[in-house]
């Protein structure tokens, strides 16, 4: 097995995850440096990890915003491949820092403008030219999804199906944290992202809708009935695109009652905004206030009980016949904290992180350019699903969804 060194960045839910698979992967992760904002939480992690792996961690302060202090940062500790799991506000610094230093590049998240709640692969997308040119290669979007929903998409097409017409992604959330209002994830994108228009891929066009327009129930494998509301999701984008055949991709996620009423009143009274206002001679954003007095996503994991179900429906023909396929994860937030401390969210994002990272720096999964997860072979990652702690299963019976 070829070893290798990668720069981790961001230290935060998904990144401890991640890292925590690294340290338990030492046979391919000989060497990690985790860097980030606040360099005391690589610090604690380092300490916490050290102990129990054979991965070298060295830790450092970094701010990504700066492509100087990215650029310091790679050529000193000369690392194989950068994994960026700080925020999506980041990513094309880091991609400018990766260009310079000729070093390959994951990320879990499409960029997004600080002050624009609007996420797409163009900017992104729009490095491919000089990636080729470097000879180094960029994989967006690694996480569950983006990432493993993908990587579901080229497996079902590549062993299943001549031509996949429709695709419905499904994430479901069935774990309670006991607290009225709390996020998953990082609050600002994950609130930046449920209050945006839905919208999905219909014959070649994006047909667009409210927040929350279009609700269908699913009884889910191991959880049940759940309600889940249409959203527009980075991987529908890419997706239209990679899948022959494609006719119409949805996204579905599950919401309590209690999420969405708490999340309307904070719109409603305009905390939800992402417009700074001036507050005591201050200006401040009101969703960065938000912020910080919700709960942080990291310290849910103790509290967190339940299930997630993660996966993708698919119809389309093989032979002439029409055929339904789908392919889904379950995870449960407890295994998931007694494991690395830390839900499932994390766990299911961290884990394909480390998994894709593997797959670059050992060459697998190498070619010049900006990649999404769909453009390669699924194999090697489906495998290491399995092994790494997100097995999957799959039916050609499902329930589908109208
Ligand atoms: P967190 O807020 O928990 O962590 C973000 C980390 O990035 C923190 O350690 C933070 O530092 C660090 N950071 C932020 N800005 C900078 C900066 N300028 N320079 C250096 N470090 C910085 O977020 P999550 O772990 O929940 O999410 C990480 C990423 O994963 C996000 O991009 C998110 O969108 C993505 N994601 C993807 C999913 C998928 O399935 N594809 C699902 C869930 C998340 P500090 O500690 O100082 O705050």
């Amino acid at each position: 097995m070829k070893m290798g060194r990668a720069l981790i960045i961001g230290c935060g839910g998904v990144a401890s995850v991640a890292i925590n698979k690294c340290c338990q992967n030492s046979e391919v992760f000989e060497e990690i440096c985790i860097a980030s904002r606040t360099k005391s939480k690589c610090d604690t992690l380092k300490e916490k990890l050290e102990s129990i792996t054979k991965t070298k961690i060295t830790t450092a302060k970094l701010d990504a915003d700066d492509v100087n202090q990215l650029v310091k940062l790679i050529e000193s500790y000369k690392p194989d491949v950068v994994l960026n799991l700080a925020l999506p506000y980041q990513d094309l610094t880091i991609m400018d820092a990766c260009l310079a230093t000729k070093t390959h590049y994951i990320d879990t998240a499409n960029y997004e403008p600080l002050d624009t709640a609007k996420f797409e692969y163009k900017w992104q997308w729009a490095y491919r030219e000089k990636f080729e040119k470097a000879g180094i290669t960029a994989l967006l979007g690694c996480g569950f999804d983006p990432g493993v929903t993908g990587v579901f998409s080229a497996y079902a097409m590549k062993h299943y199906f001549d031509e996949i017409h429709y695709i419905d992604i499904l994430d479901a959330n069935a774990g309670d944290h006991g607290y009225p209002f709390a996020t998953n994830f990082n609050p600002e994108i994950n609130i930046r992202e449920v209050t945006a228009n839905g919208s999905y891929w219909d014959n070649g066009d994006w047909i667009e809708t409210e927040p929350m327009e279009i609700k269908r129930i699913y009884n889910f494998p191991e959880i049940g009935n759940k309600d889940m509301y249409l959203l527009h999701h980075e991987e529908l984008e890419s997706l239209a695109l990679n899948i022959k055949g494609i006719k119409r991709i949805r996204f579905f996620m599950t919401f309590g009652q209690s999420y969405l009423t708490h999340l309307k009143c904070l719109e409603n009274v305009g905390m939800t905004s992402i417009e700074p206002i001036e507050f005591e001679g201050k200006m401040i954003v009101p969703l960065q206030f938000l912020k910080a007095v919700l709960p942080d996503p990291a310290s849910l994991g103790p509290r967190t009980k339940g299930k997630t179900n993660i996966g993708c429906i698919f119809t389309g023909v093989k032979d002439g016949k029409t055929v339904h396929y789908y392919v889904y994860n379950v995870c449960d937030h407890q295994e998931c904290y007694c494991e690395v401390g830390s839900q499932a969210i994390s766990y299911t994002t961290g884990v394909p992180a480390m998994i894709g990272t593997m797959l670059v720096m050992n060459g697998s999964w190498r070619k010049p350019g900006v990649y999404n997860v769909e453009e390669f072979d699924p194999d090697p990652f489906m495998d290491a699903l399995n092994k790494w702690g997100l097995p999957w299963q799959g039916t050609f019976n499902p329930t589908l969804v109208d």
